[in-house]
């Protein structure tokens, strides 16, 4: 994919989750929630639902639009439901992967929805299937369920909060039973995941962008640590924490890049923490120019930021064409050399003559940067400033971002001046950590892409990830 197109990006959120628990018209709703949250994955959505007596699922590879017709909604019934956007990377693509995944069992029936990465899921699966466990796919999801389905003894909450202690990594879980939606968050809180109110009922979601598209009304986050559950016929969710040993460490891509920017994340909304971001990089990184622009979508609040600081005016010097779909005709090696351009075309009017700040949120492979500063030079901008939302992206993540392997990530073995040749700007700077925890007004935040300190144990040694040398 890299060689075909302009691809702002090539860091990828895994997925999205979405509930709604007691609420009229609940396919619908999350049908609308999963599709603000398909910026969070497009290779496939479902939805589960219950009406209090049968559980319901539909599921497919492909955009919320394209999966969902009206007849695969009619059949999804009941007032509770969960839905699911993916992006594969632990488990890869297929529809047996594809969530929420739906669990027919004599203790009851559930579906699960997932956002995140289990670390440790390669020796839970050699456990279980010792236990006479058989997996459907391979996605670190099943084993999860696995956990809550082989403890037959217990209650199911007693079960789910057994299984939780035994797994690690992030995740925000959803769990719908005919009974009960639980939401668990794990420890290190690294997937952010919220609670809604709407008529009566509640609505759960990855980012709070998907309240607004359904008319809900944000009531809380869910607590690292905190499973939530809702009971039909109880007054009040129930809170429950599961572990004691609790921290506040939010993915830190979550604001640079991932989440919508009209999306609050812990209390901070996006487009504030990026703008801030931007003002912080003009005072880290100031520099005489004539316009400032950012790579559109994920840059244009950082840019905007950075032209208030330094007084430099904000442009619009690339524009994104928003209609290139998944089955869009690539052009062939040809018609990109003649300068057929898909995603990003530069203004060139705007362009000429001018000495640019390019502002972008992230660097990771560096043949994007390398290509839009071409492009911007093509266009006639005299010098490009290149200035980074977030630091260098040094190590690779396993809390389902897919930030590639060392061998692609071009920071791992480069030094800033030397990215700075390879991509062919004028001068290059990356935001430095103190910065984006001023921007979010936290301490705490998980930034191990950017200096290798993961929040969790890695469990597979470090020869099987690749990383043999790095620490
Ligand atoms: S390693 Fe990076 S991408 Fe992964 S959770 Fe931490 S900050 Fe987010």
């Amino acid at each position: 994919m890299e060689a075909l197109q302009f691809i702002p990006n090539n860091i990828n959120e895994e997925c999205g989750v979405f509930g709604v628990f007691c609420c009229e018209n609940a396919t619908e709703l999350t049908y609308y929630g999963l599709h603000a949250l398909q910026h969070r994955g497009q290779e496939g959505c479902g939805i589960a639902t219950s009406d209090g007596q049968e559980m319901y699922r539909e599921r497919g590879e492909g955009l919320v639009t394209e999966i969902f017709s009206g007849k695969k909604l009619t059949k999804l019934k009941g007032d509770c439901a969960i839905g699911h956007v993916r992006y594969s990377t632990a488990g890869g693509g297929g529809i047996d992967n594809v969530q929420p995944f739906l669990f027919r069992h004599h203790t009851g029936d559930f579906a699960l929805a997932h956002n995140g990465n289990i670390v440790n899921s390669r020796g839970l699966k050699q456990m279980l299937e010792s236990q006479g466990s058989i997996f459907q796919s391979s996605s670190d999801t099943e084993i999860f369920a696995h956990l809550v389905k082989t403890d037959r003894r217990r209650d199911r909450l007693i079960a789910i909060k057994e299984a939780l202690t035994m797994i690690e990594g992030a995740y925000a879980f959803l769990i719908l039973t005919n009974r009960r939606l639980y939401l668990c968050r794990d420890k290190n809180g690294l997937r952010p995941l919220s609670i809604g109110t709407l008529n009566g009922g509640y609505v759960v979601s990855s980012e709070t962008c998907a309240f607004e598209a359904v008319g809900a009304t944000f009531l809380r986050d869910v607590n690292p640590g905190e499973m939530v559950v809702f009971e039909r016929d109880a007054e009040e969710p129930q809170s429950h924490l599961f572990s004691v040993d609790i921290h506040h460490n939010m993915c830190a891509m979550e604001y640079v890049y991932f989440a919508r920017p009209d999306s609050d994340i812990e209390g901070v909304n996006v487009h504030r923490f990026r703008k801030t971001c931007g003002r912080l990089l003009a005072q880290e990184a100031p520099v005489v120019a004539d316009i400032v622009i950012g790579i559109p979508d994920s840059s244009i609040s950082a840019a905007i930021g950075y032209a208030e600081e330094s007084n430099i005016p904000y442009e619009m010097g690339l524009i994104k064409n928003k209609y290139v779909g998944r089955t869009f005709i690539q052009p062939s090696q040809e018609l990109r050399e003649k300068g057929v351009r898909l995603k990003l075309s530069p203004v060139r009017s705007l362009l000429v003559g001018k000495r640019v700040v390019l502002i972008d949120d992230s660097i990771v492979r560096g043949t994007t940067s390398t290509r839009i500063i071409h492009m911007l030079r093509e266009a006639g901008a005299t010098e490009i400033h290149v200035r980074i939302g977030c630091p260098q992206i040094q190590h690779p993540c396993f809390y389902g971002v897919d930030t590639s392997t060392y061998e692609e990530l071009i920071s791992t073995s480069h030094s800033v001046e030397e990215v700075r040749q390879l991509i062919n700007a004028d001068t290059l700077y990356f935001l430095s950590e103190k910065a984006l925890q001023q921007a979010g007004n936290r301490n705490e935040l998980c930034m191990a892409c950017y200096n290798g300190k993961y929040p969790t144990a890695l469990y597979q040694t470090k020869r099987e990830l690749n990383i043999e040398g790095k620490f």
